[in-house]
Parts: C-alpha cells; structure tokens; sequence
C-alpha cells in the first residue's frame, strides 16, 4: 500500500507483516525452514516482513541447537523467538525408537498447548507456516484462535513424495478388501497410480514403513492426509527446473481425494539454498578442509554424505571405504556411526574403518567426522560428483551446484527423490542396492560395485553436461523477477490482505 503522510510530515509507517514458523525435528527440517526464513526476510519490497520463530527444547541434535542460534543472530531484529514448552512423551505409546521420530510424536501429542503461545503474539501473525509433520493436531489449534490465521505447511521433501503424501489413504482404501483387512501388511499392487504422477510410483520405492498397517509414519500419513484441504498452501523446496511435471499435476486439479475435494495450492518456492548465517565461524577443520580442496584439480573429487541422521553400518562404512579405493577417484568422505551427532565419539572413525584400510584411503582422500559445511564443500570448483543418501535438501543443493549425483537411497522418501534425480537427469540410481537399516542391515553393497559406480559418475560426460544445464535452470529460478521471487511476491502478498 501506498505509504501516507501526517499532517507534522513523518510517515505513516506500512503496516507490519508478520508470520510464524514452526518447524519439527531434525536438520532435514529445520534447515529448509529456516532457508525460508532467510528468503522471506531478504525480500526488499517487503521490509517490514517479521517473523516468530517457535522451537522446542532441547534440540534432538547438537547441530539443530547451533543453528539455531546463529539464524537468531544473524536477524536479531526481525525474528522473535518463543520456546515452545512439551509434554513429556511416554515412549511406549509410540512404535519407534527413532529420536528424531519420538519427538514428531511428542509435538504431535503437544499441540493443543500452541494455543496460548499463538494468542498471545502481537501483532497476531498474518500466517503460520508449520513442519508437514504436524498437520492433523495443529489444526484444531488454528480454529480455536482469537483471530483468523491462514495455515500453510513446508513439505520437507520432493513433490513427487507430496503426491504419495497427499494420496496415501486413498491408495490404502482402494487396497483395502474385506479379504485382506486383517493383513498387516498393505496390499498395493506392483506400482502406486497417482493422477498425472509420471512414471507411477513403484511400490518397491516405498518406505516400509509405509507398507505395514499401524507403523507411525503409516498412522500419521492416513491421519494427516486428509486433513491438506484445510489448509491455505504447502509450500515445497523444489523448482520447475527438477520437477515440472510433479508440479503440474499437483497444480493442475489432477490429484484430488475421494471426496472430491482437490489440493491446496503447492507453491514452489525453491530452490532453498545455503545461507550466510549457516556459516560456522573460525573453525579450523573447515579451513584445512577447504585447503585440501583448493589443491585438487577441477571435478576431480567426489564426496560421499549421508545427511544429518543417517548411520551406515560398520561393514557398510568399510565397503565404502574399499569402493574409493577401488575407484582411484579422490574423494572427501563424511563418516557418520550414531543417528544422533551427540552420541558420535572422536576418533572411533579409525576403528571402524580399521587401521588397514585407513592406511590405503590416506593421500587419496579426507576422511571426516565432524558436521561439514555442505553447501561451500558442493559449491567448491574441485567437486565434481556427490554420492548421496537423497536427502532431499542435498538434492536441491547438489542441483543448485550443478553436481551430478550417484544415489544411494537409505529411508523413507529418498529413493521417491532418487527416481526424481534419474528423471531429471541429475544423477544415477544404483537401483538393486538394498535400504540401509531395519532387515537389510545385512546386505552389504561391494566395495567392487560401489567403485565401479563412482567411476561411471565421475567418467560421464554426459550426466556432468546435465547438471550443468540444472545448475543453470536453479540460478535462474531464483534470480531477479525468477519464478521463486513470483512465488513469495504471491505469498507476501496474500499475508498482506490479511
Ligand atoms: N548437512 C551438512 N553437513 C553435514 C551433514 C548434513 O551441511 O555434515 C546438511 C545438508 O547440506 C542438508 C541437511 O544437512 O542441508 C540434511 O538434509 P537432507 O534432507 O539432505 O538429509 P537428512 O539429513 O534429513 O537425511
Ligand atoms: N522414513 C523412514 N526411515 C527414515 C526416515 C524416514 O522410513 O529413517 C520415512 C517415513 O516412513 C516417511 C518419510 O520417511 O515415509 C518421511 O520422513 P521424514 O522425511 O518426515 O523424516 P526425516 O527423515 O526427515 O526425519
């Protein structure tokens, strides 16, 4: 709006836009929240956007605490921060022992205490964005306010995994038959059809968690799924550029429930990419990192990650370490042995690995344990593959960086993701090799098979010239008067009305 003058001449100040974010547990989740943050705060035509941030205590993770904390200073005027206070969680309610999860199930079951925490923010918040972990139990929340608070979630994954997301419970009640509805198992056929979701989503890319009756995230999709048409948008990291078709069946109409009622509105708002405040300050692992690297040769480096919670097992990690040998690439390995970084122990690296093997990979390659700055390692001139589990933030960052990527998918949504980097071209699928964890912990991949696939990675001509040409497509989504700028101008403005 048009800003007025008083009759002494001062400025009428524009009316303060103000939303709240309420992200759940794990870096998976809270980095894409605050990378919107950041987005939405950086937005000059919108200077008097503010934001609450709500977060619990304690972190699962040493690294969500940190970043935390560098996200507030670096903004220390335009976000507010408020804790948000959890009931204590009885574990044996829940069919899991993942920490991550317990605590998707402890906000989940906390949720009606946001009531007075939400009434009382001033001025009250034009939108609140929340974790797609949530969406069921927060929504009574948002009726029960004082004033009206349209409702948007950030899906933490690819669109592709939001149609699986969105049309879960109507799969499991087509494959429901009075014959089998005592199976514990849930009988999809050999693919999962999705309206307009090309090519159909194979049921051997499903989490098995998402196969079984009463697991939690089985319980939480059927809950939640149905619940997407109350709300006013989900927003998504992820671009035309990586996903056009998903996209355009989600916007199209084509997805819709049994009810008849369609989709929200799916906003892509990505790429999200790495931040200034994301940075770790006078860190000297990171200096002689980035020292190894500068002497390296351009694309000449692959690097191996698992994300933030992802543990291999140990003859799974020496294996890996074999295959880069064997690969005769030079590589910069992140080790992780514990879900949790607090639990990881220094040093142990070596006895995992084992002094032998330790001996072969030294010259060749870095070998880290610690948390690694992603973002600068993909953005680096010398790194020219990443072996990934298919996190979905890498995947966008590895796009962004225009770094081909060998999939390796370990959990839930990450093959769904995997199918979206073969797709579009940005990478490769070693489609037999198993899911890490649970009953496959057994099923070790080769160190033969894994060189030889890091070698087809980094030998292809082609697959570098496709993530360059995706690399290009991300730069221009998120540059001035870009489609990502179109998406939060239409989301600022929308708040705005309110
Ligand atoms: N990450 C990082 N350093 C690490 C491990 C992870 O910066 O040592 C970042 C990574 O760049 C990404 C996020 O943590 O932004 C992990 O999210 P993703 O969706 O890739 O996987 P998840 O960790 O949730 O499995
Ligand atoms: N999931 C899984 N194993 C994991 C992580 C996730 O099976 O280790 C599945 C879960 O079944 C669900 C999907 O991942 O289908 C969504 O998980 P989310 O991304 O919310 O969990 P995160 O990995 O980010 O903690």
């Amino acid at each position: 709006p048009p800003k007025m003058t008083t009759g002494s001449g001062s400025l009428l100040r524009t009316p303060e836009t103000h939303v709240a974010l309420f992200p759940s547990a794990g870096m998976g989740h809270l980095t894409p929240f605050l990378r919107l943050a950041a987005l939405l705060l950086a937005r000059n035509h919108c200077p008097r956007l503010k934001l609450t941030l709500i977060t619990t205590h304690p972190t699962v993770s040493l690294a969500e605490s940190s970043l935390i904390s560098r996200f507030l200073s670096a903004f220390p005027d335009r976000v507010t921060q408020m804790d948000f206070h959890l009931l204590p969680l009885d574990p044996s309610t829940v069919n899991s022992t993942d920490p991550f999860w317990l605590k998707f199930e402890a906000i989940r079951r906390s949720a009606h205490l946001l009531t007075p925490l939400l009434s009382s923010l001033s001025p009250p918040p034009s939108a609140l964005i929340y974790d797609v972990s949530l969406i069921a139990p927060v929504l009574p929340v948002i009726q029960s306010l004082p004033y009206h608070l349209p409702a948007y979630i950030l899906f933490t994954s690819s669109a592709r995994m939001f149609s699986l997301f969105a049309s879960y419970h109507n799969l499991v009640a087509s494959a429901l038959t009075p014959a089998n509805i005592n199976n514990p198992t849930i009988q999809f056929g050999d693919v999962l059809e999705i309206p307009g979701i090309c090519p159909p989503i194979p049921r051997s890319s499903v989490s098995p968690l998402l196969l079984i009756r009463n697991s939690l995230f089985s319980n939480i999709f059927l809950e939640d799924g149905p619940k997407l048409k109350n709300l006013n948008g989900v927003l998504i990291n992820t671009f035309e550029g990586l996903e056009a078709e998903a996209l355009h069946a989600l916007n199209g109409g084509k997805v819709t429930f049994n009810d008849g009622f369609g989709l929200p509105q799916v906003f892509p708002v990505g790429p999200f990419v790495p931040c200034e405040f994301e940075k770790l300050q006078g860190d000297d692992d990171r200096d002689q990192l980035r020292n190894w690297l500068d002497d390296q040769h351009d694309g000449s480096v692959v690097y191996v990650s698992f994300g933030s919670r992802t543990a291999l097992s140990g003859d799974q990690i020496r294996e890996v370490g074999d295959g880069l040998v064997k690969s005769g690439f030079r590589f910069l390995w992140v080790v992780k042995e514990k879900l949790v970084d607090r639990e990881e122990e220094e040093e142990e690296g070596n006895l995992v690995i084992g002094h032998e093997l330790m001996e072969k990979l030294k010259g060749r390659g870095l070998v880290v344990k610690s948390w690694v700055e992603q973002g600068e390692i993909l953005g680096h001139r010398a790194v020219g593959g990443f072996v990934s589990h298919c996190g979905w933030n890498s995947v966008v960052e590895a796009a962004w960086h225009g770094v081909r990527v060998l999939a390796w998918p370990q959990h839930g949504d990450q093959k769904i993701n995997a199918e979206v980097v073969e797709r579009c071209g940005l990478g490769v699928w070693a489609k037999t090799w198993p899911w890490g964890g649970g009953e496959n912990d057994k099923v070790v991949v080769n160190g033969e098979e894994i060189g030889d696939k890091i070698k087809e990675l980094m030998q292809s001509e082609a697959l570098r010239v496709q993530a360059a040409r995706i690399e290009q497509e991300a730069k221009k989504t998120a540059g001035v008067g870009g489609c990502r700028e179109k998406m939060l101008k239409r989301l600022i403005d929308e708040w705005k009305k309110n």
